[in-house]
């Protein structure tokens, strides 16, 4: 027979725990964690496992993870900035964002980028991302035409 409320204070179950609702299972794993935080050779077994288990798999399938969580960060940091620059042209509206950029109002950008030479894509990212968050108004979203118009006004003024 299929239980179908909490085993300990009778509420209707709502989590993945078989026979304790989500309050009642946090709280017995909470107890169990107390109770046995401090057993000699708890950390060890941990450690063993946790490199057990690491080498389970080859180093490439860690790297693969790590580059796709660093993917999906970069995407996750894009789709925020350009949400938060109206994800769309500052000029003309385009609003294809597969090849909108991301302009330096007061331009500078290429001396900006290579102050992050040394850290990572995405570290660059929230800092773009901070900087709007900030209003601080440094950057806008243009689209290839009004980006290179734009630089040709620069140049020929
Ligand atoms: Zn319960
Ligand atoms: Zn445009």
């Amino acid at each position: 027979m299929l239980r179908k409320n909490c085993s300990k204070c009778g509420k209707e179950l709502d989590g993945k725990h078989p026979s304790l609702c989500k309050e009642c299972a946090a709280k017995s794993a909470r107890e169990w964690y107390e109770k046995h935080k401090n057993d000699p050779g708890r950390k060890e077994r941990r450690a063993k496992y946790a490199k057990d288990y690491y080498e389970r798999f080859p180093t490439e399938y860690w790297n693969d993870k790590v580059a796709s969580r660093r993917r999906n960060r970069r995407l996750e940091l894009r789709a925020k900035i350009y949400q938060l620059l109206g994800n769309k042209c500052a000029l003309c509206s385009f609003a294809d964002k597969r090849i909108l950029e991301i302009d330096h109002i007061a331009g500078g950008g290429k001396q900006e980028i290579k102050t992050f030479r040394n850290k990572s894509w995405n570290s660059y990212l929230k800092y773009v991302l901070d900087s709007i968050k900030n209003r601080e108004e440094k950057y806008r979203l243009l689209c290839p035409n009004c980006n290179k118009l734009e630089a040709w006004k620069r140049k020929h003024s």
